[in-house]
């Protein structure tokens, strides 16, 4: 008979919250870390956070590592990537759950979205390891052969957001140890526990000790320890713009990868289908309690279909179910932290006071946890804040826009660059869309959907590199030209430069 198990609400984590060279290691440092379960507003545990010479322990450990596993055939690397998602499979309902309690997250979705894509970018980067491409080797001058050879950089220290922990921890480490390099991840000083169970998974199923480390705590102290470190050799971010930028700043010479912050546009021509796209904005909008970075936060619609949007759009708004992330019906959890809760309603209400209309939400439910309806604005400014800053939360703001030109102009009027998508039938205007949107990713007629095979970064203050795909691991290695003298002469073509013509 198998137990059923244990509801989400009643997970008690008694482990320490750092995996250090294969082991967990309780924390040493003078700071706590506190994780709260942000559906109930309750303590899931409180334990100190790692201390500098934690962290130093970490990046040694990984360094020890990267003189094996660097050394490692891809084949050997991915058969052990490839046993590490058998494990997660074996694992995934644990892995589930824990990501609920500890985010807030309706189950459902960190079934099918956060711990499926997790293991199907296991999966990816186990295949890709072995699939490194690059210009062939050739006389690209007469009296020389050149090759390229793609190398590990070799100590990754890498920061992760809250968001999606468990994704982001994958996107983070994968491509990086996928090329042979070794890491040390910091996630969200707030939701560190998957990113542990994914390290204690990887360790069990054969990733050497050291290759993947986890160190828990603050962005300031923890954070500031790992990404100073000497001995590591690039600092891989995923947070808001304002961190990764000062952490870039503060890391001169180091290899730099920014997944930044994202406000994305969301362009509704007057040929589109307006069912589609008001489904699209509300799941858009709502995903993960439009705490995503691509998150549909500006719809822009022609305004000769406005109120047609609107209308569905609040109607469908109000079919979104809030509640208790196990049961099923459940469409959106709370907010993932008190702070945050008070930040989007702080800007909802400023939005509120300059004149806007609140359609929809606006409020905290009557209910514990850290819950936000959601909420549809319209009448508010482009230059306003609730357009142009990321509020993170479960917030469309819809406005109108008269003629195609308008609508681009509109849809790059932020700081940000990292996805967007366009409404219409017309395949000529999905064609310009497409070009003249600055945005890592557009979609056509959807907007969220990201695979694994397709890389994920930012244009403009939304950072540079991608997550992803072949791309993120090619950002992960340095390219070395090896260029072999073929003619074996002492005195070569090029010397006389130097040898006066001779
Ligand atoms: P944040 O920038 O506040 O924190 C991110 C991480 O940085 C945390 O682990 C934090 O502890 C750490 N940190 C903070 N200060 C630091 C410092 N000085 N040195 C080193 N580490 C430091 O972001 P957040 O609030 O956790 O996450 C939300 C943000 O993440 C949003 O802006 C969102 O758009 C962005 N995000 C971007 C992507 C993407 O792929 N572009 C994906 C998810 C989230």
């Amino acid at each position: 008979m198998t137990s059923s198990p244990t509801p989400v609400a009643d997970l008690a984590w008694n482990r320490p919250l750092n995996f250090i060279d294969g082991e967990f290691v309780a924390g040493e440092g003078t700071r706590r870390v506190e994780v709260r379960d942000p559906a109930q507003d309750t303590v899931v545990v409180d334990q100190p956070e790692a201390s500098a010479e934690q962290v130093d322990a970490a990046v040694r450990a990984a360094r020890r590592a990267y003189a094996t596993w660097s050394r490692m055939t891809p084949g050997e690397r991915s058969d052990l990537m490839h046993a590490w998602a058998r494990d997660l499979t074996e694992h995934a309902d644990e892995l589930a759950r824990w990501e609920s309690r500890q985010c807030g997250k309706p189950l459902k979705l960190t079934t099918q979205f956060d711990v499926a894509g997790s293991i199907d970018n296991v999966v990816f980067y186990a295949g890709a390891a072995r699939n490194f491409e690059g210009k062939s080797q050739g006389e690209y001058s007469p009296d020389h052969t050149s090759s390229i050879r793609r190398e590990p950089i070799g100590v990754v220290g890498s920061i992760a957001p809250w968001n999606y922990p468990l994704q982001m921890a994958a996107w983070k480490i994968l491509p990086a140890i996928a090329a042979g390099n070794t890491i040390v991840l910091k996630p969200a000083e707030i939701t560190p526990i998957t990113s542990l169970l994914f390290a204690e998974s990887a360790h069990r199923a054969g990733i050497p000790a050291g290759v993947i480390n986890i160190v828990t705590g603050g962005g300031r102290s923890v954070g500031t320890a790992l990404t100073g470190h000497d001995e590591v050799d690039m600092v891989s971010f995923t947070g808001s713009t304002a961190v990764g930028e000062s952490i870039a700043a503060s890391v001169p010479g180091k290899r730099t990868h920014l997944e930044l912050g994202g406000k994305a546009p969301f362009v509704v021509f007057d040929d589109a289908d307006i069912e589609a796209a008001a489904q699209g904005a509300v799941a858009a909008s709502c995903i993960n309690t439009g705490q995503d970075c691509t998150a549909a936060t500006r719809a822009y619609v022609h305004a000769s279909k406005f109120d047609e949007f609107v209308n569905r759009t609040a109607e469908l708004l109000d079919t979104v179910v809030l509640g208790d992330p196990e049961d099923p019906a459940t469409d959106l959890g709370p907010l993932s932290s008190q702070r945050h809760q008070e930040k989007v309603g702080e800007m909802v209400d400023r939005a509120r006071e300059a004149g806007a209309t609140i359609v929809r939400g606006g409020s905290r439910p009557d209910r514990d946890g850290y819950f936000y309806a959601p909420t549809l604005i319209t009448g508010a400014a482009q230059d306003s804040e609730i357009v142009q800053d990321e509020v993170f939360g479960p917030v469309l703001v819809v406005l109108p826009f008269e003629t195609d030109d308008e609508a681009i102009e509109l849809a790059n009027d932020t700081p940000y660059g990292l996805a967007a998508s366009a409404w219409t039938r017309d395949v000529y205007r999905a064609g310009r869309a497409s070009r003249e949107i600055a945005a890592g990713c557009v979609w056509i007629n959807d907007h969220i959907p990201i695979i694994s095979e397709m890389p994920h970064g930012g244009y403009k203050a939304s950072g540079h590199g991608n997550d992803m795909s072949t791309y993120s691991l090619e950002e992960y290695t340095n390219i070395k030209h090896v260029s072999v003298d073929i003619t074996g002469n002492a005195r070569k073509h090029w010397h006389r430069i130097i040898f006066k013509g001779e």
